[in-house]
């Protein structure tokens, strides 16, 4: 595969990202897939979905899961709904993520994407373990079928997050990189964040978003990639730095404007294209 492919975060149906018909005509040939839900997930989807991506000529670098239950609204919210934090739906969401390893698996698709939520502080406390032993099952369910986890960053600080890791301590556990979250969540400066988990990052969204008044409290807003605090020259820098080389994949989620959401990814695409002539010498 080529180095840094430009990528975007798409759906089928119903979720977030925009379409197919979109990313074939922004000319985009990454994707990284929010999973459909139980209902969508048959062979004949699967067999379909390839046939639009070959005939785009587009792959799929990494399959997300998506929750029923879960919302954005607040982050309180997110406290309360996202991921593998919420103890009420863990278990169900385990069997879940199963399945939707082996809907990636049919889409030849081996890394699958996570927000697993806010992840207990107290690292002694019985939550926090179950947490741990829960990832060590999937990282093994994962590894069985040559499947990656990659966890998304925002809701952690870059600290929290590896001791998490080294923690769970299994090989196919990795980390797909907001760094727009990071702000979004007031969980630290991204750069730094990137520097310290560098090893561990295998994938990223390129976001942007500007530091609420009260980081960590209430949400900082999220704005066209190149346009917020996360300074995007910056940012390839620092990937460079840390070695990363995959997709840098596109996520602006805005579904309620689609025209205005194709404007600002097409605007996206431009600059991440000039500065990948710049800082990774690759057209
Ligand atoms: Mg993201």
């Amino acid at each position: 595969m080529d180095k840094y492919p430009v990528g975007v975060f798409a759906s089928i149906g119903a979720g977030l990202g925009v379409r197919l018909e979109v990313v074939k005509e922004l000319g985009i040939h990454s994707v990284q897939l929010c999973c459909p839900h139980k209902e969508m997930r048959t062979q004949e989807n699967a067999r379909d979905f390839i046939a639009k991506l070959n005939d785009i000529g587009a792959t799929i670098s990494v399959v997300f899961c998506d929750f029923k239950g879960e919302s954005y609204a607040t982050i309180q919210k997110t406290r309360e709904t996202i991921g593998l934090v919420p103890k009420e739906t863990r278990a169900e969401r385990k069997q879940e993520i199963r399945e939707i390893a082996d809907f990636a698996k049919t889409l030849g698709c081996s890394r699958i994407g996570i927000h697993i939520g806010f992840i207990p502080h107290e690292t002694d406390s019985d939550d926090y373990r179950d947490l741990v032993g829960s990832l060590q099952e999937l990282a093994d369910y994962l590894a069985a079928q040559d499947q990656a986890f990659h966890l998304e960053t925002g809701q952690e600080t870059a600290d929290g997050l590896e001791r998490f890791l080294s923690d769970v301590g299994r090989e196919n556990v990795f980390i797909n990189f907001d760094p727009a979250n990071m702000i979004l969540y007031g969980s630290g400066e991204p750069l730094p964040a990137l520097k310290k988990l560098g090893k561990w990052v295998r994938s990223c969204h390129c976001k942007d978003a500007k530091w609420s008044a009260e980081p960590g409290k209430e949400w900082g807003a999220e704005v066209p990639f190149g346009t917020g605090d996360v300074n995007a020259k910056e940012f390839f820098k620092t990937l460079k730095e840390v070695g990363y080389e995959g997709p840098l994949t596109i996520e602006r989620e805005i579904p309620a404007e689609p025209e205005r959401q194709k404007a600002e990814i097409s605007q996206a695409k431009d600059l991440i294209e000039g500065l990948k002539r710049e800082i990774f010498g690759v057209e």
